[in-house]
């Protein structure tokens, strides 16, 4: 029926698993492909469309990983991960989150992404609700989807700071809902919950008390303007028995390579996910945690550091932005993104006489005329916006934010 059954090249061929049609290889590492043939082609392009800090790992974590290597820590980990690593994210909890946790309540897995997939293969039945805000990050709807759950979006509006109205969460919520997911800050968006937005949505979600809910911490350490990030377990510690918080080493600690995310949870839910681990993985790299037992103690002083570089180039991006012909976007409060509005921009002429139909053309535009990867909103589930991620130094960040400005000054 589909494409993918029916290319020339299928038949006569043993075939695919149904419930993978339509998930597609994650769109960001498709253009970062294309960066890369183009960088290799000689042409210096930004690519401002990677989800990962451009900073490398800090030297104290690296050295506990070559020491991990040394001493022959090199066997595999038990399954839920190694009780050094489990301990450390029990302390993380209680001092950055004031939340209690012991062992059991842990799982650490390769990245923060397995460690969604797995509570998705424990929990989801054919058939099952996931709430979800849209914009989303493309990773929910497609990982519910290969569980044969049904993504359900919110829409979230910049009027609202891309938030998740406490209204519009209860609308979205049926008897076949299993999970709603908060993510904060967001991905694509930035978005930041406050306590108090985190308190509103927790009153909808008292009432329904068949729902697990997913908090994605992962850039919790990337919230700017001294606003203190908050957790949904901690807001509402009533909840704390159906909430899995998800967090790790990627963003925060820039180790998206090493793989180590972490969940905690209601040990029903750990023990299942360990289950589904146990088939997929058998646990996580051991030199990795040793790494993420480095990261965890962290005195705070890197990313510290690391926090104001990157706020100077949200306002750096943020305000060239704005002043680009035809863009428009806010001032997001986390994260390592922004998310422009580019409607101004469609029906317009570039240079060479196409037209920008969508955000897709006007992202094509930029990578072809001025050099600049960004991502388009379509890959978000809304249209027509872009991701821009400023993870390039500053310099690198400033003059293809110049270029940007001239090729929207270019259309006509
Ligand atoms: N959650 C969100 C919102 C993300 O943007 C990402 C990565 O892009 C992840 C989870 C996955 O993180 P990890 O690299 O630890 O698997």
């Amino acid at each position: 029926s589909s494409a993918f059954h029916t290319t020339k090249e299928m038949q006569n061929m043993p075939s695919f698993a149904l419930h993978m049609e339509g998930i597609a290889v994650a769109e960001a590492a498709d253009l970062n492909g294309k960066v890369t043939e183009m960088k290799r082609a000689g042409r210096e392009v930004a690519a401002l469309c990677v989800g990962e800090p451009d900073f490398d790992t800090a030297d104290a974590v690296k050295a506990a990983a070559v020491r991990a290597i040394d001493a022959g820590k090199t066997k595999y980990s038990p399954l839920a991960g190694i009780p050094e690593l489990q301990a450390a994210i029990c302390r993380k909890f209680k001092h950055h989150n004031g939340l209690d946790y012991r062992a059991e309540n842990i799982i650490v897995s390769s990245g923060g992404k397995q460690v969604i997939n797995s509570a998705l293969a424990a929990t989801l039945n054919p058939g099952d609700e996931v709430v979800i805000a849209q914009p989303f990050w493309l990773g929910y709807p497609d990982m519910v989807r290969m569980y044969r759950g049904h993504p359900v979006f919110v829409e979230t509006t910049v009027a609202q700071d891309y938030l998740i109205q406490p209204e519009m969460l209860e609308a979205a919520i049926s008897a076949k809902t299993k999970w709603v997911i908060i993510n904060s800050p967001a991905n694509p968006t930035g978005a930041v919950y406050q306590q108090a937005d985190l308190e509103a949505l927790a009153e909808v979600l008292r009432r329904h008390s068949e729902v697990w809910i997913l908090s994605d911490d992962i850039y919790e350490l990337i919230v700017y303007d001294g606003a203190r990030f908050a957790t949904l377990a901690e807001v509402a510690p009533d909840l704390k028995q159906r909430i899995l918080t998800m967090n790790g080493c990627s963003k925060g600690y820039a180790m998206t390579g090493w793989r180590i995310g972490f969940g905690a949870g209601p040990e029903s839910l750990i023990r299942r996910m360990v289950n589904v681990q146990s088939q997929v993985t058998l646990g996580p790299s051991t030199i990795s945690q040793w790494a993420a037992v480095a990261a965890l103690s962290e005195d705070g002083q890197i990313t510290g550091e690391r926090l104001r570089i990157l706020e100077a180039r949200r306002d750096l991006a943020v305000s060239m932005i704005n002043q680009s012909k035809g863009l428009v976007c806010n001032t997001p409060k986390g994260a390592f993104y922004i998310f422009v509005d580019c409607r101004e921009t469609l029906g317009k002429r570039t240079p060479d006489g196409t037209t920008i139909a969508s955000d897709r053309d006007f992202c094509e535009y930029l990578l072809q005329h001025a050099a600049v990867a960004v991502m388009p909103g379509s890959a978000y589930g809304r249209s027509p916006y872009f991701r821009l991620s400023y993870v390039v130094a500053d310099r690198e960040l400033e003059a293809a934010c110049y270029r940007i400005q001239e090729a929207c000054a270019a259309l006509i």
